[in-house]
């Protein structure tokens, strides 16, 4: 006989509290339900009435355990994923790059040519697990060839390499277009909305895609003397959201980071709005006093395209950038 609150099918908090309880002692899990699931019938000390075997079963404990079987093998398939994932990262990090792809990226992406020897060795195993987990798609008639493929995975892990740094988790799928696109946005000024459409030559979505203009990712990467890179401006913008928030600050290594990185990104941010107020000439793009998301963006072209430049105008913000990506490319050759 079930109690008048005991709803048949239904599974209370009290009976996962009884389950984790029993696998918890490791007891017999049907006497441990019995004795602590409120509405299962029990036993009435005054009058004796509905005593039930003390071998009865509670009526939830099938969909209980199969509940309970249910989330077991979810977290057991997390795990295995998690482990394959990161068996299969290994293999892929400490394997090489073929000889012909090594020669695309020397010839597409002039800055690896400028990197340390060590350093080449931790990009080709980045590059690596990032073709193997990330998807390329090509829009308007643009066909991904490892062209395409290979210059734009080596740029995006350039930011990564020296330092411990999951590989851009948000993102799973990078657009290709052949050159600008048009994207609508929707603005609205009170209750006006209004639909606007602007050329672009990038972007990057928290959690979706990164979007690249392909002639604008082969001439950014082969100019690396003008401080302009949009594959380098996009994938910074995908650290900056790695915390769900696109203000020009990204998961830094420690706390203790947070109040110099924000007393130097304040100072630098807000002096390069006044240069482009009053028509200065800066080594950071214009563009970084749009907002200080744009501002790290920027910052990480100027940082990587150029480097002396930087620290010698710059020295605090390209000793932020520098503790950050644990690269020194003001000491790299060429
Ligand atoms: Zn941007």
């Amino acid at each position: 006989m079930l109690s008048t609150n005991s709803i048949p099918g239904r599974i209370s908090q009290n009976h996962i509290v009884a389950l984790i309880f029993c696998v918890g002692r490791g007891s017999d899990f049907r006497c441990t339900m019995l004795s602590r699931c409120p509405e299962c019938p029990v036993q009435d000390p005054e009058t004796k009435d509905d005593l039930r075997p003390a071998t009865q079963d509670c009526h939830m404990i099938a969909p209980v355990i199969a509940i309970a079987a249910s989330i077991a093998a979810g977290v057991g398939l997390l795990i295995l994923r998690t482990h394959h994932r990161r068996v299969r990262r290994r293999q892929l990090m400490a394997q090489g790059l073929p000889a012909e792809h090594v020669a695309v990226i020397e010839r597409n992406v002039p800055l690896y040519r400028r990197l340390p020897e060590p350093l080449k060795a931790q990009l080709h195993g980045l590059v690596n697990v990032f073709l193997d987990e990330k998807q390329f798609e090509g829009c308007g008639g643009l066909e991904i060839t490892d062209g395409v493929r290979l210059t734009i995975a080596a740029q995006a892990c350039i930011l990564l390499v020296n330092r411990p740094a999951d590989l851009f988790p948000g993102l799973s799928t990078i657009l290709v277009y052949p050159q600008a696109y048009m994207a609508r946005e929707t603005t609205f000024d009170g209750v006006v909305e209004t639909e606007v459409r602007d050329s672009r030559l990038g972007e990057s979505w928290e959690r979706g895609p990164v979007v690249l203009a392909w002639d604008s990712v082969v001439g950014g990467s082969r100019n690396e003397g003008d401080g302009l890179n949009v594959v380098l401006h996009e994938f910074a913008h995908q650290l900056d959201q790695q915390d769900s928030a696109s203000d020009g600050a990204p998961i830094l290594g420690s706390p203790d980071d947070y109040p110099r990185w924000a007393e130097v990104f304040t100072a630098e941010y807000e002096a390069l709005r006044k240069a482009r107020r009053f028509r200065r000439r800066s080594v950071l793009d214009k563009y970084g006093a749009t907002d200080p998301a744009e501002f790290f963006a920027v910052a990480t072209e100027t940082f990587f395209e150029k480097p002396r430049q930087l620290l010698k105008n710059h020295p605090d913000l390209y000793g932020v950038l520098k503790d950050y990506y644990k690269l020194d490319p003001a000491q790299w050759s060429g």
